[in-house]
């Protein structure tokens, strides 16, 4: 039976992510709950149907999916499968008439970016990335220190995520599935960082990797990579991504002091710390506020504050910083 005033979310791939947060934290959503799912492997279906009583009608295969505009439980498509499928099942969630929220990053190109924005405006439904910190209290505070320039002009801004990655032969390190190494999958945390943090968007950049210490696993993708954004006011803004070591911060040093995260990304537990002193804010499910602010933003008719076009604008970014690595000259954007 559909809950009533909330909407339906259909997860789309049942790997990590959906599995150990998503489907946990729509435990706890007020105005979306898990009413589907759709996979790829049957035999992870009796544990999901258990787990969160999902009834036989709202489960669908890759194959069958399509036939899921004809389901009134499913409101909203969630898509969390390898960067590469972002596009195809973004564009065929809008083809059955849904709402769709598309994990980071949006897609591997501008040109899919804006495929998928156009099916949402055709289907006149919303499309919202998974940038689950745009709803984290720490990183808004970031935001709000840097765009309303409490401490003054930030002199310097950093970003740095990384992990040391494990089994050798899984998506993240396939350039055809992943679309690239970090910088897609970490890099773009700290890119989004920078222009929260910062208030703009950068118009040049350059870019250098790094060495390949674990060559057997990055035969295909990057293990690690600097670069340095320029923004509309001369600042430099320079982040880093890595496959190969641990790494997780966001930093702007302004006129009058410090305001940093550290860790910034995590799903729980950041520190931050401002000319003030400790940042002392509640660590929330950030994955249940962001599906509730986004279902919010449907029901009411109102815009996504992680809409599309900021998923197109990193995207765009990220090309920029990978054409500049591969070509080693300064990128305009
Ligand atoms: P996993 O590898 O754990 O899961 C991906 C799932 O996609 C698989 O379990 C499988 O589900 C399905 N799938 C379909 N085709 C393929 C294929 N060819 N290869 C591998 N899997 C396939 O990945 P994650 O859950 O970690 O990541 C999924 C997406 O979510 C990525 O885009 C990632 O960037 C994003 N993500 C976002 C996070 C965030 O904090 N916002 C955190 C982690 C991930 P099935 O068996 O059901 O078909």
């Amino acid at each position: 039976q559909k809950k009533e005033g909330k909407l339906g979310i259909a997860l789309v791939g049942l790997g990590g992510y959906a599995s150990g947060q998503l489907a946990p934290a729509l435990q706890q959503t007020e105005h979306c709950y898990l009413a589907g799912i759709v996979t790829g492997t049957p035999s992870k279906i009796p544990v999901w149907k258990e787990k969160y009583n999902i009834p036989d009608k709202n489960i669908y295969s890759y194959d069958n999916f399509d036939s899921i505009k004809d389901n009134p439980d499913i409101d909203i498509i969630y898509v969390v499968l390898p960067n590469s499928m972002h596009a195809e099942y973004t564009i065929r969630g809008f083809t059955a008439g849904k709402h769709v929220i598309c994990e980071k990053p949006m897609a591997l190109t501008v040109a899919d970016c804006d495929k998928m924005i156009a099916a949402a405006k055709k289907a006149g439904k919303q499309l919202s990335i998974g940038y689950r910190l745009n709803f984290e209290p720490f990183n808004l505070e970031m935001a709000r220190l840097g765009t309303n320039k409490v401490y003054g002009d930030i002199k310097k801004l950093t970003a740095g995520f990384g992990f040391l990655i494990g089994d050798p032969t899984q998506w993240r390190l396939k350039k055809d599935l992943a679309g690239g190494g970090p910088m897609q999958d970490l890099g773009i945390y700290c890119v989004q960082g920078i222009c929260y943090t910062s208030g703009m968007v950068p118009v040049a950049v350059t870019a250098q990797e790094g060495p390949k210490t674990i060559p057997d696993k990055f035969t295909e993708v990057e293990q690690s990579l600097k670069w340095q954004f320029e923004m509309p006011n001369g600042l430099i803004a320079e982040g880093e991504a890595s496959y190969g070591s641990p790494m997780n911060f966001l930093r702007a040093e302004a006129e009058k002091g410090t305001f940093e995260l550290s860790p910034a990304y995590n799903y729980g537990r950041l520190r931050g710390k401002s000319p003030e002193g400790e940042m002392k804010f509640e660590n929330i499910n950030q994955q249940a506020k962001q599906m509730d602010g986004i279902a919010l933003s449907m029901k009411n008719n109102q815009p996504s504050i992680v809409p599309g076009e900021m998923g197109r604008r990193d995207v765009k970014l990220i090309t920029a910083v990978y054409e500049a690595m591969a070509s080693g000259k300064k990128v305009k954007i």
